[in-house]
C-alpha cells in the first residue's frame, strides 16, 4: 500500500524500529513519546543474532557493532564456583552468519533516535497518548496537552504498561508477576571479575548472578532473586541487601557486589503477559512489549519487538486488501512465535528461580551434562525463527 500515514506511540525499542522500517517503506510516520527524555528500564540488553540481522537490514549494522560487546563463550558455575559448562558462542555466529551484541540500553536508545530523526520527521517528546478513536477511513489519536493527530495506522508500542493494549484487546489486561526481583547495572571490565569475552552466569539456591560484556569495557551485571510482590529497597541499601542474598558466593560476584555503584543500579520486578488473542483493533496494532511482554530469561524481549516491525512493514507494503486485512496478518504471522517465546521465557524463569526446588536441582545436574551442540542448536533454533535466516 502506497502513502500510508502511520502514527507510532512510545519511542522505545519497538517503536523506533518500527519508526525506521515503515519510513524504508515509504510511509509518513509520526512517533509520539510521553516523556521528555527516553529513560529505558534496566543498564544493558543482548541484542541476540536475528535483532541485530534487522538492524543489519535497517543499514545499522556497523553502528551497533561499535557499541556491542564481544561475547564468544558462555559459562555456568554453581553458587559453590564449580564450573558447569562453558560453551564456546561460535558455531552459533557461523550458522546464523551474524554475532550477537550485548550493549548499553542508552546507547542503542540513542543510536535508534538518531537514525529516525532527521529533518523533516523527529520524535515527538512529552506527548503522552490518552485515547485513540477510529473510523473505516482513519484512525486519531488524542494526547494529554489537548494535541491530536490523524492517520491511516496508528502502532500502540507503549510498552510493557501499555494503556492502548486495553483499548485494542477490548477488556482490562492484568500483568503476571514472574516471583523474582532483577537487579542490574553497568560495571568497567576488570580481571578480577570476569574474562572480557564471557558471559558468566552463576546459579545456586534458585538464585542467580552474571556478568556480560558490552561495548566500551564494561560488563552488563544482573541479578535475580525470588520474592514476594511489593517490596522496595532505595539504592543506598541495595549493597547490603544484595551481599545477604548472595553470602557465600564466589568472590567475583562478592567482588562484584561491593564495587557496583548502586545509585546508577536498577531494581525491578519482574512482569511477564499471557498470550493475548488478538492483537489488533481496525487500523490499531500492538507491537513488542504492548503485545508480548516476556521475562528475560531469553533474552528475547527487544529482539522480538524489531521483529515485529520487520514483519509489519513487510505486511503493509505487500499487502493490497486494505490496512486492516494487512494488521491481521502481521498478528497472525507474529503471535504464534512470540507466544512460544514468552512461555519458554516463563519456563525457565520458574526453573533458574527455584519455583519447584526439584526441577532446579535437576536442572542444575542438568547443565553440568549439557553438550555444546545441546545449548548451541537452541540458540539457532529461536535465532533462526526470525524473519532473517
Ligand atoms: P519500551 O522499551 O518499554 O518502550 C515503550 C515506550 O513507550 C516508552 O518510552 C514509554 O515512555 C512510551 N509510552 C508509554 N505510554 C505512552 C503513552 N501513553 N504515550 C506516549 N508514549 C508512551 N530484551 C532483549 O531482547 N534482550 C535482553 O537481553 C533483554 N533483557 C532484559 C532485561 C530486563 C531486566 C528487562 C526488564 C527486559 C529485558 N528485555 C530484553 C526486554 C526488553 O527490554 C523489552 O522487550 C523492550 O524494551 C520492549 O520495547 P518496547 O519498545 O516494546 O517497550
Amino acid at each position: 500500500m502506497n502513502h500510508l500515514k502511520v502514527i507510532i506511540i512510545g519511542a522505545g525499542i519497538g517503536g523506533l524500529t518500527a519508526g525506521l522500517t515503515l519510513r524504508r517503506a515509504g510511509y509518513a510516520i509520526e512517533i509520539y513519546e510521553k516523556t521528555n527524555e527516553i529513560r529505558p528500564a534496566g543498564a544493558g540488553i543482548s541484542i541476540w543474532s536475528n535483532g541485530v540481522k534487522v538492524l543489519n537490514s535497517l543499514g545499522l549494522g556497523d553502528e551497533v557493532a561499535k557499541i556491542g560487546g564481544l561475547m564468544d563463550v558462555m559459562e555456568y558455575r554453581s553458587h559453590r564456583n564449580e564450573l558447569l559448562n562453558r560453551i564456546s558462542l561460535h558455531p552459533v555466529i557461523e550458522t546464523v552468519g551474524q554475532r550477537p551484541y550485548p550493549v548499553s540500553r542508552t546507547e542503542l536508545q540513542s543510536l535508534l533516535l538518531k537514525a529516525f530523526n532527521n529533518e523533516t520527521e523527529t520524535v515527538k517528546l512529552n506527548a503522552q497518548c490518552i485515547g485513540i478513536e477510529q473510523d473505516e477511513h482513519r484512525v486519531t489519536a488524542y494526547f494529554a496537552d489537548g494535541y491530536q493527530t490523524s492517520g491511516d495506522v496508528l502502532i500502540a508500542a507503549d510498552g510493557i504498561h501499555s494503556k492502548l493494549r486495553d483499548y485494542v484487546v477490548g477488556h482490562p489486561v492484568e500483568l503476571r508477576y514472574a516471583d523474582y526481583v532483577n537487579w542490574n547495572g553497568l560495571i568497567k571490565i576488570q580481571e578480577d571479575l570476569g574474562d572480557k569475552n564471557t558471559w558468566v552466569i552463576y546459579v545456586g539456591e534458585g538464585k542467580r548472578a552474571s556478568m556480560m560484556p558490552i561495548g566500551n569495557n564494561r560488563f552488563y551485571y544482573f541479578f535475580g532473586c525470588p520474592m514476594a510482590k511489593g517490596t522496595w529497597v532505595e539504592p543506598e541499601y541495595r549493597q547490603q541487601e544484595l551481599k545477604q542474598i548472595f553470602m557465600g558466593w564466589p568472590f567475583p560476584v562478592q567482588r562484584l557486589i561491593e564495587r557496583l555503584n548502586p545509585y546508577e543500579s536498577n531494581r525491578l520486578e519482574i512482569h511477564d503477559l499471557d498470550p493475548l488473542e488478538t492483537w489488533v483493533r481496525g487500523r490499531v496494532a500492538l507491537l513488542g512489549d504492548a503485545a508480548h511482554a516476556t521475562t528475560p530469561t531469553l533474552g528475547q524481549g527487544g529482539c522480538q519487538a524489531m521483529e515485529d516491525a520487520e514483519i509489519l512493514s513487510r505486511f503493509l507494503l505487500t499487502i493490497n486488501l486494505g490496512v486492516e486485512y494487512a494488521l491481521k496478518r502481521y498478528e497472525t504471522e507474529r503471535k504464534e512465535r512470540t507466544s512460544t517465546l514468552v512461555l519458554k521465557a516463563r519456563k525457565r524463569a520458574d526453573m533458574i528461580y527455584g519455583k519447584d526446588p526439584e526441577l532446579t536441582q535437576k536442572w542444575y545436574e542438568q547443565l553440568k551434562q549439557e553438550t555444546e551442540r545441546d545449548v548451541t542448536d537452541a540458540l539457532c533454533k529461536t535465532i533462526l525463527g526470525g524473519p532473517f535466516k
